[in-house]
């Protein structure tokens, strides 16, 4: 059955995060996986999300500069919850792009590095999906603030599941102590944010939870989150899974 994607997008906003996940399983099945950068609101949204599909496929942008402490995390997470993280790679290795754009890149065009690192990749691995589930949350940036719990993502063409669209990170951080959810050490040493060893530091007191990514930039996004536009959809399913009624 194809649906209005407007219907589901204002139902959905009164979904609490299991309800819409088990919607976006039940909806799409093999053909959507999570995406995430092992953040404390990614590890919040794998823990539920493998609580409701223990099958969960999970994916990752390896950019090859994440922390030590991100790549021990991806190790834990494969352990407890017997899964193999997808990690998606740039097609030129970092010496390939210092040999093609010249020495750190990030520190001159960072745009242009995430879009070779990180948007590229992933533009690649959506081209094969109908949905993605991620955990962006409206209070992080501007420019998320108008993010949708379900809605159609324009920039890679395909649906876009954010089931912690209206929580905070207050929430983010109870879930996780309440089940134990493994989390990476460096957001206990004022990395409230964690992306690419070039790209962040720690936050001073009083700064801004994202201040440390791309620190002297105006940049703020990596390039994988825009704002969602229009359009037509595959739906096949218009009340949520296990919703009260
Ligand atoms: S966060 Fe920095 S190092 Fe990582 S891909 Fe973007 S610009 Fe490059």
């Amino acid at each position: 059955m194809k649906a209005d994607l407007e219907r589901i997008k204002i139902l959905a906003e009164s979904w609490s995060p299991e309800q819409v996940i088990a919607w976006t399983f039940a909806t799409y099945g093999e053909n959507v996986e999570l995406a995430t950068g092992f953040g404390v609101e990614g590890m919040a949204l794998l823990d539920m999300a493998s609580r409701l599909n223990p099958d969960l496929k999970v994916f990752t942008g390896d950019t090859e500069f994440l922390f030590s402490e991100t790549y021990d995390l991806i190790d834990r997470v494969e352990e407890k919850y017997g899964i193999k993280v997808e990690r998606l790679y740039s097609d030129l290795t970092p010496e390939e792009q210092e040999r093609s754009y010249g020495k750190a890149l990030w520190a001159r065009d960072p745009d242009q590095c995430c879009n070779l690192r990180k948007v590229e990749p992933l533009r690649r691995k959506l081209a094969a999906l109908d949905a993605w589930i991620t955990a962006v949350r409206r209070d992080q940036t501007a420019s998320r603030a108008a993010i949708r719990k379900i809605d159609w993502d324009a920039k890679f063409n395909l649906v876009k599941i954010s089931p912690f669209a209206d929580w905070t990170r207050e929430m983010i951080w109870n879930y996780v102590i309440k089940n134990d959810v493994p989390y990476n050490p460096l957001h206990d040493r004022n990395y409230p944010s964690i992306g690419c060893t070039h790209c962040t530091r720690a936050v001073q007191p009083g700064e801004d939870h994202r201040a440390g990514r791309w620190s002297g930039f105006g940049k703020t996004e990596c390039g994988l989150h825009t704002a969602a536009s229009q359009p037509a959809l595959r739906l096949v399913q218009l009340e949520p899974v296990g919703a009260e009624k």
